[in-house]
């Protein structure tokens, strides 16, 4: 199942969610100024937040077009332009460095260590030799969790112990996988608030400490975001970017998610691509984002 057949096959469609609002304004009979209106609400209630909301609206307000379905297109066509940059697909081909290494951060609960093995998953079906490291060491049953995932997708995982120091593990692991050929290696780091000065301060020093094993590495720098959080993830890429920088977004969670508009503020805030958006728990309910399909499910 891909994310767009999500839409046909889990619970119906809430009233709340902004797919059904957005096509209802297009399905009434208004006029031009009550759609506008009518979609700026949605837009905002949804968490595009104020700025993008008034710049899509200013837009398709400067283009005078009246009729229903011109301004459907044009709306698509808007959302499209803000969109499409930051289709962009983590290409391994173009790192040089083997193994590739991805390290995966952002805060608790988002889905970071779910969304390592989805990714693990699929990097090992298209026949690359890949490995996990288990780099949260400060929760409980974290490595566990991870193991357990592993094991189940057959996954090969490197791990410590419990309490271990992160960057340690990491350089040690980095260390033993050197020899073995692997294609690329996805790290799982533990959750951090990014009001947390100490915790992002050991998330660069993880960063300093893979670039001692390879100056280019880590080659992507993926954080994950739980779509329900809306408004709040701009100020957690806002922290992790400056502290670490962030090359990839992951969005999860968009299955249980009316905060969907988030990704539209994330977009023209960042302009960070957006590799992989994800809507269930199982191994395979990940897919890259594609900007006209998510956009033809919407209008
Ligand atoms: P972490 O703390 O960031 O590593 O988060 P986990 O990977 O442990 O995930 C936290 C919870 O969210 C777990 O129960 C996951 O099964 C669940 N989860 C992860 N991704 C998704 C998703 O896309 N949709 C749903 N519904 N649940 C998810
Ligand atoms: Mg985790």
């Amino acid at each position: 199942m891909n994310f767009f057949d999500l839409f046909k096959l889990s619970k119906p469609l809430e009233n709340g969610d902004i797919f059904v609002k957005i096509k209802r304004i297009f399905s009434s009979n208004n006029d031009f100024l009550t759609y506008i209106d009518s979609l700026s609400d949605v837009l905002i209630e949804s968490d595009v937040g104020v700025e993008t909301t008034d710049m899509i609206i200013n837009k398709l307000k400067s283009n005078k077009i009246k009729s229903n379905e011109c301004i459907k297109k044009n709306l698509f066509n808007i959302l499209s332009e803000l969109l499409l940059p930051c289709e962009v697909k983590f290409d391994l081909s173009k790192c040089f460095s083997k193994p590739v290494i991805l390290l995966v951060c952002g805060i608790n609960g988002v889905g970071k260590t779910t969304t390592v093995v989805k990714i693990a998953n699929i990097y090992k079906n298209l026949g690359k030799k890949v490995c996990v490291i288990a780099g949260d060491t400060y929760r409980v049953a974290a490595i566990e969790q991870l193991s357990l995932l592993c094991d189940r997708n057959s996954i090969p995982i490197i791990k410590q112990h419990y309490k271990a120091d992160s960057s340690s593990v990491i350089y040690d692991s980095l260390l033993t996988l050197k020899k073995k050929d692997f294609d690329i290696v996805i790290i799982d780091t533990s959750g951090r608030l990014h009001t947390n000065n100490n915790l992002m301060l050991d998330l660069l020093k993880i960063k300093n400490t893979i670039k001692k094993f390879d100056s280019f590495a880590p080659h992507e720098t993926l954080m994950v975001i739980d779509t329900n959080v809306g408004q709040n993830s701009i100020s957690q890429v806002s922290k992790f970017n400056e502290i670490i920088g962030i090359s990839g977004l992951c969005l999860t969670k968009f299955d249980g998610s009316s905060k969907f508009g988030v990704i539209f503020n994330l977009v023209s805030n960042f302009m960070i691509p957006v590799r992989y958006v994800c809507f269930g728990e199982n191994i395979n309910d990940i897919d890259t984002f594609n900007s006209k399909k998510f956009l033809n499910k919407l209008i």
